[in-house]
C-alpha cells in the first residue's frame, strides 16, 4: 500500500530521517495510484506545502517497479522546476523506491551548445572584442569535457548572456543531418538518450513543441509514455495556444540575413550579387518594422493590415524575398549552408503570406511590435480540441497538479480550456493554519484603480507598514508602469533596500532579497509565481490590484473572441477566472512553510465593492480579514 510507504518508520522515512507525511500527500499519492492502475485522467489541486512532488514520484517510481508502467514522462513549467526535481527530489525517491529504470533530463534546444554555430562564432569574432573572444575560448574548452552541452553546466555565463543565443540553436538555423558537427550534436544526443530512458523530465514546451512536431508527421522529440504527468499544470492552456499557433518575425529574416552573409564572406567570395540582394532584405525588413510607427505594443493584425504604407512596405518585402529567392537558387548546391537558408527564406517566405492573409478561421491575427523587431502572429481561440484529440492518441494516464486549478472550488476554468470536462478532480486540503499564520487586509479609503495619484496614495498609506515589519516584503504589481512608479517613490521614501524586477535577474534580485533581509522587492507578473522564499525574510506581501489581463493582449483577445462565438460572458466566463487563478498564485508567495506567518495586503477595494469580489474572496484559503492596516502592522510586529 501506497500509505505504507509514507507512514512512520516506512521506506521513505528511513532515507529522510526527518520526513512526516502529511494527510493531503497520502492521500493525493493514492488517487494517483489508483488513476494508474486505472488507466484514468486525473486533475489535482494541492496546496504549496502538500509535498506534491513527492506524492506523484512514490506511486509512479513503484508502479515501474511492478511493471504496471513501461514510460513515464514528468513536465514541470520552467527549468527552474525541471533542475529542482531531477537534481534533488528525484534522486530521493529513485533511492527510497528502489527504482531501476533509467532517468533523464531533456531540455529546450535553446539549452543545449551548438558545437556548429560555435565553430562559426569563433571565425566570426577574430576581429572582436577581447572579452568576447575569452569568453569564447572558455565554452570552447567547457565544450571539450562536457558530457551534456548543457550550458546551465557553465555557472559563469548569466541566464542572460548576450552570448547565449549565438552558441545555440533554433529550429530555423539548425541544419539537422545535414550538419558536420551532427556526430557530435549535444541535441541529438540528449533525444536519443531521452527515447531509450524510462523517465524524462520535460519542461511544459517541449511537451507541446513535440506535440506540433508529430502533428506535422515529421519526427518526435520525446517518445510514448504509459502516465504523464504535469507540474505546475495552470500554465498549459497558455503554452498549447502559443504552440498550435504560428509566427514569423522580422528577427527571423535578420538571423537569416547574417548566416546568407557569413555564406559570402567564407565559402561563395564571388556570390556580389547575392550579398547584394541580401542587403536589400535586411534593409526591407527595417523599412517593414518601422512602418509600424510605434516603439512598441500588440495589437490586431486584422486591423493594422488596412494601413496603406505597411501594406505598401510588406509587398515591397515579398517582392525582395523573391529576388533573394531567384538569385540563391543559381547557386544551391554549392553550400550547405546556403542550401539550408534557401528552405528557410522559402518556409519564411510562404509563412508571411499565410499570416498576412487575415480569413483565416478560428484563429486571432496579431502583431507584436518590440523596439526593433515585429511578429506578425496567428493564435488558436480554442485549443481544447486539438489537445483532447492529442492525448485520446497516446493511451495512458493523464495527470494534472497545481496549487491553482480551481476557481471557488470548480475546475470548468481549466478542464474546459484542455477538453478534460470529463476527467475527476480533486481538491486536497491545505496543510497550513492560515487562520493562526496569516491576515489578510483590504485597507480602507483606497481610491479605485486607475485613479490619479493613486500611486503616491500607496505609497504614503504603506510605508508605514513597510517600515514597521523592517521590509521583508514583495510588492507585487500587475503593471509595469505601476511597478516603476513605485519603486521610484519607495527609493525616495524608505531607508531600507528597494529591489526593482529588471534591474538584474529574477535569481540575482531573489538572492539578494534573501541576503538583505531588510528588503522591498517591487516586481510584476514574473514574481507573481515560481518564486520560494520560506521563512520570515518575506512575511508581507502587498498587490496593488486584482490582476485582470488587459483585453488587448493577444491570448486573451483570442479566447475572448471565442467566448463571443459560444455564447459566453467573457468578462465572466474567461477574464474573471483567470484573474482568479492569476490572484491564487500571487497570494500563495507569503506562506511556505508551517513555521511560517504574513500579512497579505490587497489594495483593490472591489474585492468587497463589486459583486464578483466574493469569487476571489472565496478561493483562497480561509485566512482572517480586516481593512485595518494598524491591525497588520501589530500581527507584524508580534510574529516571533
Ligand atoms: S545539428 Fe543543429 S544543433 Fe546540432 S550542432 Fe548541428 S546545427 Fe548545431
Amino acid at each position: 500500500m501506497i500509505s505504507d510507504f509514507f507512514s512512520k518508520g516506512g521506506a521513505l522515512q528511513s532515507k529522510l530521517l526527518n520526513f512526516r507525511a502529511r494527510p493531503a500527500q497520502i492521500k493525493m499519492a493514492q488517487a494517483i495510484e489508483s488513476a494508474i492502475n486505472l488507466d484514468e485522467t486525473l486533475i489535482i489541486e494541492a496546496q504549496t506545502g502538500t509535498g506534491k512532488t513527492f506524492a506523484y514520484l512514490a506511486p509512479v517510481l513503484l508502479s515501474f517497479a511492478k511493471g504496471t508502467l513501461q514510460k513515464i514522462i514528468i513536465s514541470t513549467g520552467s527549468k527552474t522546476l525541471q533542475n529542482q526535481l531531477f537534481n534533488k527530489d528525484l534522486p530521493v525517491l529513485i533511492d527510497a523506491c528502489n527504482f531501476v529504470g533509467t532517468v533523464t533530463l531533456l531540455k529546450g534546444r535553446s539549452n543545449y551548445l551548438c558545437n556548429e554555430r560555435l565553430n562559426r562564432f569563433m571565425l566570426e569574432s577574430k576581429n572582436k572584442e577581447k572579452s568576447i573572444q575569452i569568453e569564447l575560448v572558455k565554452i570552447k574548452n567547457w565544450s571539450i569535457y562536457t558530457k551534456t552541452g548543457d550550458i546551465s553546466e557553465m555557472q559563469s555565463l548569466p541566464e542572460d548572456a548576450f552570448i547565449i543565443p549565438l552558441i545555440t540553436s533554433t529550429n530555423d538555423n539548425c541544419l539537422g543531418r545535414d550538419c558536420p558537427s551532427f556526430d557530435d550534436c549535444f541535441i541529438v544526443k540528449a533525444r536519443k538518450k531521452a527515447m531509450d530512458s524510462d523517465l524524462i523530465v520535460i519542461n511544459h514546451n517541449l511537451f507541446f513543441a513535440d506535440l506540433a512536431l508529430k502533428e506535422t508527421g515529421f519526427a518526435e522529440l520525446i517518445p510514448n509514455a504509459s502516465v504523464y504527468i504535469f507540474d505546475e499544470a495552470h500554465q498549459l492552456p497558455d503554452i498549447a495556444c502559443e504552440y498550435f499557433g504560428e509566427s514569423v518575425s522580422t528577427r527571423q529574416f535578420i538571423e537569416l540575413t547574417k548566416d546568407i552573409d557569413f555564406v559570402y564572406r567564407t565559402e561563395l567570395k564571388e556570390a556580389k550579387q547575392m550579398a547584394k540582394a541580401t542587403e536589400q532584405l535586411r534593409l526591407s525588413v527595417l523599412d517593414f518594422r518601422l512602418s509600424f510607427a510605434i516603439e512598441k505594443g500588440t495589437g490586431s493584425w486584422r486591423e493594422k493590415s488596412t494601413d496603406k504604407m505597411i501594406q505598401l512596405h510588406l509587398q515591397r518585402l515579398f517582392q525582395v524575398i523573391d529576388f533573394l529567392i531567384d538569385v540563391i537558387c543559381e547557386r544551391l548546391g554549392k553550400s550547405e549552408l546556403l542550401n539550408h537558408c534557401f528552405e528557410r527564406l522559402n518556409k519564411f517566405n510562404l509563412l508571411l503570406k499565410k499570416l498576412n492573409s487575415i480569413d483565416t478561421v478560428g484563429y486571432s491575427s496579431w502583431y507584436d511590435c518590440t523596439k526593433q523587431h515585429v511578429s506578425l502572429n496567428i493564435t488558436p481561440l480554442c485549443v481544447a480540441g486539438r489537445f483532447q484529440l492529442a492525448c485520446e492518441k497516446k493511451s495512458a494516464t493523464w495527470i494534472y497538479t497545481s496549487a491553482t486549478l480551481s476557481v471557488k472550488g470548480q475546475f470548468e476554468h481549466f478542464t474546459s480550456q484542455l477538453g478534460l470536462e470529463r476527467s475527476k478532480c480533486m481538491q486536497l486540503d491545505s496543510p497550513f493554519n492560515y487562520a493562526k499564520q496569516s491576515l489578510f487586509v483590504v485597507p480602507r479609503f483606497i481610491p479605485e484603480p486607475s485613479t490619479p495619484g493613486l500611486c503616491d496614495f500607496l505609497i504614503k498609506q504603506l510605508s508605514p507598514v513597510i517600515c514597521s515589519n523592517k521590509g521583508r516584503c514583495f510588492f507585487l504589481c500587475t503593471s509595469h508602469a505601476m511597478m516603476n512608479q513605485l519603486a521610484v517613490g519607495f527609493k525616495r521614501t524608505l531607508t531600507l533596500p528597494v529591489l526593482l524586477q529588471g534591474e538584474k535577474s529574477k535569481q540575482a534580485l531573489i538572492d539578494e532579497f534573501i541576503c538583505h533581509g531588510n528588503s522591498l522587492l517591487v516586481a510584476t507578473s514574473s514574481f507573481w509565481e515560481g518564486v520560494d522564499v520560506p521563512g520570515q525574510t518575506l512575511s508581507c506581501v502587498i498587490i496593488d490590484k486584482l490582476p485582470f489581463g488587459s483585453p488587448d493582449e493577444s491570448l486573451l483577445k483570442a479566447r475572448i473572441e471565442d467566448a463571443y462565438l459560444k455564447g459566453l460572458s467573457p468578462f465572466f466566463d474567461v477574464q474573471l477566472p483567470q484573474a482568479v487563478i492569476n490572484f491564487k498564485q500571487g497570494v500563495g508567495r507569503l506562506i511556505r512553510t508551517e513555521k511560517d506567518k504574513g500579512v497579505l495586503i490587497v489594495c483593490d477595494t472591489r474585492l468587497v465593492t463589486r459583486k464578483y469580489g466574493h469569487l476571489f474572496l472565496n478561493s483562497l484559503p480561509s485566512m482572517p480579514r480586516t481593512r485595518s492596516l494598524e491591525k497588520a502592522i501589530d500581527f507584524l510586529q508580534n510574529i516571533k
